[in-house]
Order: structure tokens, then C-alpha cells, then sequence
């Protein structure tokens, strides 16, 4: 008996050590791949690069190699830090694999399109590699964003011992982030929501989209949704609108409803929400713009036959637009976005606003951005920070809400997105 329990005390013990040699093997992986090389690669992967005590090595990875290594320059010309590069096909699946295999990352930031989530996540599973995106799967020949796709994916996540942080850029990222901290320490129970996205910026051209075309005017085409007494209520799109007067002069704006991702997890996570509704500030020439368009039907994503070839209005379109990437140094002003949030507190009603301001040629200066690609690019960057410190380790498929705020927050003031937050604002929103 005695022989036993000593025996069985030296394999705890051995156990202990291997699990503690395990978890200093988890600790000191730190190797991100970065996917997708366009205006948000580029800021995640300066940010990245700036905390080489987080991220020891980088390997920036996408469709078209020339714009990783030419993001990989710009580091290296800034912050003196070598950044890897390589091609890659994210649709295809055994190409991610071989590619993980290979470099072994600790994790995956997904920073390519919408339409790549799954095969990414599928390789993340089959290579071991955790993950992080900032926009849910949406199929390319439907315009439907929805979580359900990646959610089917808890189990295999879960079994897999990963985790896949999903929705971690501003909206959705830090907008979640902001109705957790105000739920976390302001509120009892939180009933109205109301995020509002205003950019005050202007680059100088009648029409050009912050950020992919083709995602951003797929997204403000759909018909709106807002959730209203327990169902989500559609109506057609930008139909309905107020004005919204920005705090610390940053201006007065049009607001629209819209339809946004975060609203279906937050009403599936906040199960108080009596209402919760999505607004975003469009100028008159960008919408002047996109009626036209439509109108002649260059928003389609249905492909047409054009002097013998397929070609999808939308895409072509996307080819003739300036590329985002390219509209930091000439973009002026200020974002300014945040949530409104109405509940309880101690039995009283009370109205919070949190928000974060954040002018484009600061980006500019610093990761040579605009603040749409910045202000998705940091919480890309401090959602992989939690990871990789275990702050947030945990196995299955996480929205960016059901995690603690408060590290999350600590980094947005750190780095680079500092919020303020007003108690009874005094705003008349519809
Ligand atoms: P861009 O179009 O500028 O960049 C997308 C990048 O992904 C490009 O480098 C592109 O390659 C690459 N890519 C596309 N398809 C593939 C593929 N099959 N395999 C490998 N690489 C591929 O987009 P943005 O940087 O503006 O946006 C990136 C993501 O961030 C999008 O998912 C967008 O929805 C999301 N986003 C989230 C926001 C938030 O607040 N949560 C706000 C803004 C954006 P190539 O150069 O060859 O085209």
C-alpha cells in the first residue's frame, strides 16, 4: 500500500512537472500568424510588432505576398523588427495546414475576409492553433452575416483543447467590450443599447469605403435588423435616421439604423435588452453614391455575363474604388464611437455613455493608417494579448463579451484607443 501511494506520489509529481514544463512551453510560444495583408493587416501587424514581449516572432501571411512584404518593410523601417512573410491561399484548407505546420504559431489572427472564417478556423482545428477574428462568416453568395456558422464550432474547439475568439476589432470588438465594462460596473441589469459609429473623417473623394468595399457595402445594403421586445424587427435599409451631436466637438451627424453582427450575440448574451439598435453616420455624397449604384445594379453579388465572362458587379466595382489602404495620408478628422446604454442601478434608472475619439492623422503618424483600419487593428492586437498571456485562455468558441472586460480595457487606454465614459449624457435618441 505504502509502495503504491509513493509510486502514485512520484507520478503526481512527474505529472505536476511535465504539466508545469507544458505550461512554460505554452507561455514562451508566442509566434502569431497574421492573415490577410490589407488596411487592417497592416495596422495589426505594426501593433503586433511593437510588443515583442507579447509576440515573439510574426509571420504575416496572405493571398498576395507582395503587400505582406511590403507592410513588413514598413515595420522594419519603423520599429527596426523583422517580420516573415508567405503566400497564402486562405480558402483552401490543406494549403493553411501545411502553412501552420510549418511555422507553428500559437495562434491565428484572422484579418482576411469574412468569406475566409471557416476554412481558417478548420485549419486552426486541425494544426492546434488557437484563433482570433473580427467579423463573422458570411457566405459569398449570400449576403447574411450570422454567428450560427462558427458557433456550431464550440465542441470542436472545446475538444481540441483551442480557443477561437471571434469579433475582436472595434465594432464588433471594443463595442461589445464597452456594454460588458458599463453592465460589469455601472449597472444591475442593462435594458436599452444603442452603438453608435460616426466618423468624422474626410478623404477628399466623392465616394470611397474605409474600409473592404465590398464587405462595407454589403453590410449597409442589407435590411436593417434592431432587436425590440425579444425578436430582432427588420426594416428597409437606412430608413430611418436622426441626428447625433459627437462629445469634445468632434460635430453634429446623420445617424442610421442599421443592421450590425454585435447585436446577435449581445442580445444573446444580455438577455435584459428590451431593445438594442446599431446606428453609423453616412454623408450625403457617399449615399448620393450608393443609391446611384444600386440603382444600376453595380452593388450585385450575383455574377453576369460580360463579353464572355463572369464577372460580379460588386467585385468590379471594389476594382475601380480607391483601395482603403491607401487613404491614410489624405484622411482628416476625428471617429468617435461608442455605446449608449440605459438600466438599472440600486433600483434607479441611469443612461451611461462610453466612447473612444480617435483622429485619422494620428493613425497616420503612427502606423501609417487611417483610424477605421487603426481602431480595428489595436482590439485585434489586445484580444491576441489576452490570449497569449492566458488572461482569456479558454477552450471554445468565445464571443468577445463573454470575456473579462476589464484586462481588455486596461489595454485600449494603453494602447492607443483610450475611452471616456459620461454618466447621464443628457441625449434625446429615438
Ligand atoms: P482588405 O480588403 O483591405 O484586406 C483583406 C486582405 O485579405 C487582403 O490582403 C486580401 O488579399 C486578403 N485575402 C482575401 N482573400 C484571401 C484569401 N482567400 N486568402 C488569403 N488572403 C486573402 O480588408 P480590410 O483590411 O479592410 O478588412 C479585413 C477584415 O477586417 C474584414 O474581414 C473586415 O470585415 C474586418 N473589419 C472589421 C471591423 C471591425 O470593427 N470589427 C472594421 C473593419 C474591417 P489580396 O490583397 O490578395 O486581395
Amino acid at each position: 500500500m505504502l509502495h503504491y501511494l509513493i509510486a502514485s506520489t512520484k507520478l503526481n509529481r512527474r505529472k505536476k512537472y511535465q504539466d508545469s514544463r507544458f505550461d512554460k512551453v505554452v507561455l514562451s510560444m508566442k509566434k502569431l500568424m497574421i492573415i490577410g495583408a490589407g488596411g487592417v493587416g497592416q495596422v495589426v501587424t505594426h501593433k503586433c510588432a511593437q510588443l515583442p514581449e507579447v509576440f515573439s516572432e510574426i509571420v504575416l501571411a496572405s493571398r498576395t505576398e507582395s503587400k505582406c512584404i511590403a507592410i513588413a518593410k514598413q515595420v522594419k523601417e519603423t520599429q527596426n523588427r523583422n517580420i516573415s512573410t508567405a503566400q497564402v491561399d486562405a480558402d483552401n484548407v490543406p494549403e493553411l495546414v501545411a502553412l501552420l505546420n510549418v511555422e507553428k504559431p500559437f495562434m491565428v489572427i484572422n484579418v482576411a475576409l469574412p468569406y475566409q472564417d471557416l476554412t481558417i478556423m478548420d485549419a486552426c482545428l486541425e494544426a492546434g492553433v488557437h484563433y482570433l477574428d473580427t467579423a463573422n462568416y458570411e457566405p459569398i453568395d449570400t449576403a447574411k452575416f450570422e454567428y450560427h456558422w462558427q458557433w456550431a464550432y464550440q465542441e470542436k474547439f472545446e475538444k481540441a483543447g483551442l480557443m477561437a475568439l471571434l469579433g475582436s476589432g472595434f465594432d464588433p470588438g471594443a463595442t461589445n467590450m464597452f456594454t460588458a465594462y458599463v453592465a460589469k460596473h455601472y449597472f444591475d441589469e442593462i435594458h436599452y443599447l444603442d452603438i453608435i459609429d460616426v466618423n468624422g473623417g474626410d478623404h477628399g473623394y466623392p465616394f470611397a469605403t474605409n474600409f473592404n468595399p465590398e464587405i462595407n457595402i454589403r453590410e449597409v445594403t442589407a435590411e436593417c435588423r434592431h432587436w425590440e421586445a425579444g425578436e430582432f424587427v427588420e426594416t428597409p435599409a437606412m430608413s430611418t435616421k436622426q441626428e447625433f451631436t459627437c462629445p469634445e466637438g468632434v460635430g453634429s451627424f446623420n445617424i442610421y439604423r442599421m443592421y450590425h453582427e454585435e447585436l446577435e450575440s449581445l442580445t444573446k448574451h444580455y438577455p435584459t435588452l428590451k431593445r438594442a439598435q446599431f446606428w453609423m453616420s453616412f454623408g450625403e455624397s457617399y449615399l448620393k453614391h450608393l443609391e446611384v449604384l444600386q440603382n444600376v445594379g453595380m452593388t450585385g453579388i450575383e455574377p453576369i455575363e460580360f463579353n464572355g465572362q463572369q464577372i460580379v458587379p460588386i467585385q468590379l466595382l471594389k476594382a475601380l474604388l480607391p483601395d482603403p489602404s491607401t487613404l491614410g495620408p489624405r484622411t482628416h478628422g476625428k471617429t468617435c464611437i461608442g455605446c449608449v446604454v440605459r438600466g438599472i442601478k440600486d433600483g434607479k434608472e441611469k443612461t451611461v455613455y462610453i466612447y473612444n475619439i480617435k483622429d485619422h492623422q494620428d493613425c497616420y503618424g503612427e502606423v501609417k493608417s487611417q483610424a477605421i483600419s487603426y481602431t480595428t487593428g489595436v482590439p485585434a492586437m489586445i484580444g491576441a494579448k489576452m490570449m497569449v498571456e492566458g488572461k482569456w485562455m479558454q477552450d471554445g468558441v468565445w464571443n468577445i463579451e463573454q470575456m473579462d472586460p476589464d484586462p481588455f480595457m486596461e489595454g485600449m487606454n494603453k494602447y492607443g484607443l483610450p475611452f471616456k465614459i459620461i454618466e447621464e449624457p443628457g441625449f434625446d435618441l429615438i
